[in-house]
């Protein structure tokens, strides 16, 4: 705890200072000590952690038990009848539930880059497809796991990352920008890495939806203090606007994970704390519940009201 050291940053969109405090909590996810503040910029609107744990610190908040390392190990298919069954209902299953998480624009099989890979779930299934993969992994012990399957992950953050002997035609990120100390550095690194008419495809939470007001500081996704930046669609917009990118959709996911979580949280404060702990697990077990909780989810997307979403950018052709 006395190795984290801290560190003030302006609004990363170069707006001048003046900032208001939105609110104060701690590692929820975790249990890790210390108190964070989340500040909004008075121009732009954009929220970030400040102060925040500086890069050569901040690993003591990403213990080896981070939840998005493991859930993203490879797993062996299964075979028999049911796995056959499965095969078929897939694309009608497919064709019924869009959740929008990790939703792509239709592309032929390219180059495709995946920031924070985690154990390489995502690039093995893009490989299969016929993607030639690579990714970056700030967790050695995530990408090394990735790396075993045979692809090319560079070991830390973007901000190290050597530049690619070839650009890409796709850039994926899962839930990673809120995690970045540098965004704009990020994303406009990300930019010259991509051909011209090349796609960026990526997931955040978003604080402007009513789980937020809701919850506040119990709000699952807040996740302080590894979510540095908190996007809204329209910071998320000027963000990527800010680094050369074209925004072309955001999609607001159809899934509750962040809402049934956040209620565990308010459930464990309260003394429930087994019912609470079964609801902060969800997100991580959920399964056929987001089948079912699909239609109310469904709904809340509509007004852009759920706890995530997916955009969709894209490099100008010329
Ligand atoms: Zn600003």
């Amino acid at each position: 705890m006395d190795s984290i050291r801290r560190e003030d940053m302006p609004c990363p969109l170069g707006c001048p200072p003046g900032d208001e405090t939105v609110l104060s909590g701690s590692d929820r996810l975790n249990g890790l000590p210390g108190e964070f503040t989340i500040i909004k910029c008075r121009t732009c609107g954009l929220m970030r952690t400040n102060p925040r744990p500086t890069p050569e610190t901040i690993g003591f908040y990403y213990p080896d038990t981070y939840a998005p390392y493991l859930d993203t190990r490879v797993q062996q298919p299964a075979s028999g009848p049911s796995s056959r069954m499965r095969t078929i209902l897939k694309p009608l299953v497919k064709g019924v539930f869009a959740f929008n998480t990790d939703r792509l624009p239709p592309l032929a099989p390219g180059r495709m880059l995946e920031v924070g890979c985690a154990s390489g779930a995502f690039l093995h299934r893009m490989a299969l497809q016929g993607w030639q993969v690579e990714g970056v992994e700030f967790s050695v012990k995530a990408a090394l796991a990735a790396s075993r399957l045979g692809y090319s992950v560079h070991v830390g953050p973007l901000e190290t990352a050597p530049e690619p002997d070839e650009p890409f035609d796709l850039i994926v990120g899962w839930m990673v920008m809120e995690h970045l100390h540098d965004p704009i550095g990020g994303l406009r690194k990300l930019h010259e890495w991509a051909k011209p008419g090349a796609w960026l495809v990526l997931s955040v939470p978003n604080i402007e939806s009513f789980e937020f007001s809701l919850f506040k500081g119990k709000w699952y996704a807040l996740q302080v203090p590894t979510h540095l930046y908190h996007f809204t669609p329209d910071t998320l917009r000027r963000a990527l606007r800010a680094a050369g990118w074209e925004v072309e959709t955001i999609y607001h996911q159809r899934i509750l994970s962040n809402l049934i979580a956040s209620a565990g949280y308010v459930l464990r404060d309260n003394g429930y704390v087994g019912a609470g702990q079964k609801l902060i697990d969800f997100p991580e077990h959920a399964g056929r519940w987001h089948y079912l909780l699909y239609p109310l989810a469904w709904l809340l997307s509509l007004s852009g009201q759920t706890g995530r979403m997916t955009v969709w950018a894209r490099k100008a052709e010329r």
